[in-house]
């Protein structure tokens, strides 16, 4: 195996499936199998959920609310998501754990790294909800931020696109796809991956990030056998 301890960032527009809002049980099924695969071969994984399938701060203070008030909305989102995603990786029989940044304690246990740490050592998958737990922010933020206090080889994002391109390959048909970049270049190209906070912290940290494509099935398995598949940001 390429990698010991992964951190994989999960969308909440992933989980939405064909929907347009919400969550669809057939996606989380499809991913709990995917997850199945990697933890099967002793992988220790943790997860860190977003929420926009539910409910953005942003959009919610675009038409009028208090930009706080709509981040509390958000990151409550994403634990409405990382209880979704538990009850699917139950049951496929994975034993997992929640917790939350934000202290919902009848509800998810709360975030302790060094409880956290343990679980993965014991082979439990870790869901990491409430982002960082501070408004404005985002679930990538709280995706490298957690990935660095557990000691993660890497952070696999997963998206609907296979990697990263020098333009957007959804509108642009010649796009080319990168195998490999640079911190530097993402930036010196204005590249999207993640949010800048959440790129820096992970440049800062030297922290890898692979951006592969979650929704065809066995490519979790393929990036964390080391296979070249999506892009890989690395120093
Ligand atoms: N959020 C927040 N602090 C965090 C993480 C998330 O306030 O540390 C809120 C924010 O309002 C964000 C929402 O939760 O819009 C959902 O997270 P995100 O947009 O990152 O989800 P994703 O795009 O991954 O689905």
């Amino acid at each position: 195996m390429h990698y010991k301890r992964i951190l994989l960032k999960l969308s909440g527009e992933a989980l939405m499936g064909e929907r347009q809002y919400g969550i669809d049980p057939k996606r989380l099924a499809e991913y709990a199998e995917e997850i199945k695969s990697v933890v099967d071969h002793g992988i220790e994984l943790a997860i860190v959920i977003g929420g926009g399938n539910i409910f953005r701060g942003v959009s919610g203070a675009s038409r009028g609310m208090d930009r706080v008030q709509g981040d509390h909305m958000g990151m409550l989102a994403t634990v409405i998501n990382g209880l979704a995603l538990q009850s699917a990786l139950e049951d496929a029989e994975i034993q997992t754990r929640l917790q939350s940044a934000i202290k919902i304690n009848e509800v998810a246990e709360p975030f302790i790294r060094r409880k956290a740490i343990r679980h993965l050592e014991k082979g439990r998958v870790v869901i990491f909800g409430g982002g960082t737990g501070n408004p404005y922010f985002t679930t990538d933020s709280a995706a490298v931020l957690r990935a660095i206090e557990i000691n993660a080889d890497v952070i696999l994002k997963g998206t609907r696109v296979d990697g990263i391109y020098n333009a957007d390959p959804e509108k642009d048909k010649k796009a080319t796809k990168f195998d490999f970049i640079s911190f530097e270049d993402v930036i010196k190209k204005g590249l999207k991956v993640m949010d800048t906070t959440a790129f820096t912290l992970s440049q800062e940290n030297e922290l890898p990030i692979v951006v592969f494509d979650m929704n065809t099935p066995g490519n979790l398995l393929r990036v964390v056998t080391g296979e070249n598949i999506g892009t890989k940001v690395n120093l």
